[in-house]
């Protein structure tokens, strides 16, 4: 059944949510030292729809109209509304996620300072399953699984390589080395500390960068988390989110052109062929990627094929 938008008119009074108020500073563990909290927020779906009415005025209300008020305003990119919901978390991540995280601009963080205080011995080594060969498609990923003694001796490397650091680190503070200059030594499998707050559109925006199979994996499963709190707060608004943005579709002009062809009966090939998007190289060697390979993956998607097996 569809979620109710909960009712907060009349009389105003402080929008809570009992699902999110039982998770508030729950530690959830990603990875290997890492956790994501829920600290608090502020608003749930009824300040989204409190707020697109004083635009559009109250007109007929009922649960069905406020749903589907909110889905016309995300199908719509009525962004305003859905930054009346914040949400704030404390989150524990190794620096290299952080390091991706951190560049999402539209969030407010405050740090753990390692200038101020010592660096935990924490360091993230990833699942022998993780440890696999360069992407044959993905410059930036991961692929095809690699032979074991491979696997074992890059994480033997990384446990020995870390804890030389953190020696090293250890010995620069007992010998009076300031803290933020004896960091210097610590590798970015290290884990840092932070509390991350923003507004739903904003963390919509994150989550659909970072929850996508492009993404790393270990910053995907730090989205999840945050995800999966953030739908306690704003569940009709996340069931949005997942229908018009996490399984949306978009469909360029090239792209209409050629599944007009599909639909008149062209091959997939023919199709991409004649709507300008490339399939091969000018040598004639298969295309991995690009404009054609993409739309050939969104048919799949459509005919409900699974994701191409490479851990992009
Ligand atoms: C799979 C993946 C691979 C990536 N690879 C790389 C890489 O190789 N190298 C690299 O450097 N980065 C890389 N990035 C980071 C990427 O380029 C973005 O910096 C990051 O995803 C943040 O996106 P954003 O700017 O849209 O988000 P936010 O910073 O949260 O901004 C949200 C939105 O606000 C607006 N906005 C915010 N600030 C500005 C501004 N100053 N000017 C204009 N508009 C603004 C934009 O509309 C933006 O989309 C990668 C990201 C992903 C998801």
């Amino acid at each position: 059944m569809a979620p109710a938008v909960p009712d907060t008119e009349p009389p105003m009074t402080r929008p809570t949510v009992a699902e999110a108020d039982r998770e508030i500073g729950i530690r959830h563990t990603v990875l290997g030292h890492g956790f994501v909290a829920l600290v608090d927020y502020m608003g749930n779906d009824a300040a989204i729809v409190q707020a697109a009415r004083v635009s559009y005025g109250r007109g007929t209300k009922s649960v069905r109209d406020d749903r589907a008020l909110v889905r016309y305003l995300l199908r719509h990119r009525h962004t305003t509304p859905f930054e009346m919901v914040e949400l704030k978390f404390l989150v524990r991540l190794p620096i290299f996620v952080a390091r991706q995280w951190i560049r999402h601009r539209s969030a407010s963080v405050n740090e753990y300072s390692a200038r101020y205080s010592v660096v935990p011995d924490e360091y993230e080594v990833p699942p022998p399953d993780e440890v696999r060969h360069q992407s044959q498609r993905n410059r930036q990923g991961r692929g095809e699984p690699l032979e074991a003694a491979v696997v074992e001796r890059f994480r033997s490397d990384l446990e020995r390589v870390s804890r030389e650091a953190y020696t090293a680190y250890s010995a620069a503070l007992e010998a009076g080395v300031a803290r933020e200059t004896a960091r210097l030594v610590l590798p970015v499998a290290y884990y840092t500390q932070w509390y991350w707050k923003t507004d739903l559109w904003n963390l919509f925006h994150f989550l659909s960068l970072r929850l996508d199979p492009h993404a790393q994996e270990e910053i995907r499963l730090f989205a999840a988390e945050v995800a999966r709190l953030g739908r306690l707060v704003a569940p009709v608004a996340f069931e949005a989110f997942d229908d018009f943005v996490l399984s949306g579709l978009s469909l360029g002009r090239a792209e209409q052109l050629a599944l007009r062809s599909l639909l008149a009966g062209a091959t997939p090939e023919a199709a991409c062929r004649d709507a300008g998007l490339p399939l091969t190289r000018p040598d004639g060697r298969p295309m991995a990627t690009g404009e054609g390979v993409e739309f050939l993956e969104k048919l799949a998607r459509l005919r409900g094929e699974p994701p191409s097996g490479d851990r992009e």
